[in-house]
């Protein structure tokens, strides 16, 4: 999967006549697929939570990430990303 841009579902650029979003969701999908899977998951989660930024639906179709990893990045970013399966939780 490595290397490997997905293609953004969203109605804007399925319907292909606004060239600005297309080329900022395509950055989106260009930038995630340089990512490993933690790290997707903190950029959907603070993708998710820009004011006026995409619905949790919306991004999914954006995207291509489902809406638990949505949901479990954003609770990560405000945990500190603290990544509760690969380090024990300490306080
Ligand atoms: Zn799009």
């Amino acid at each position: 999967m490595a290397g490997e841009v997905h293609q953004c579902q969203c109605a804007v650029c399925a319907a292909g006549e606004d060239g600005v979003t297309q080329a900022a969701h395509r950055q989106i999908n260009v930038l995630l697929s340089q990512l490993n899977e933690v790290q997707r998951r903190w950029y959907g989660g603070s993708l998710s939570q820009q004011a006026g930024g995409p619905s949790d639906r919306e991004l999914m179709r954006i995207t291509g990430l489902d809406a638990k990893t949505i949901r479990r990045g954003r609770r990560e970013l405000r945990n500190g990303l603290a990544v509760a399966d690969q380090k024990p939780k300490k306080r």
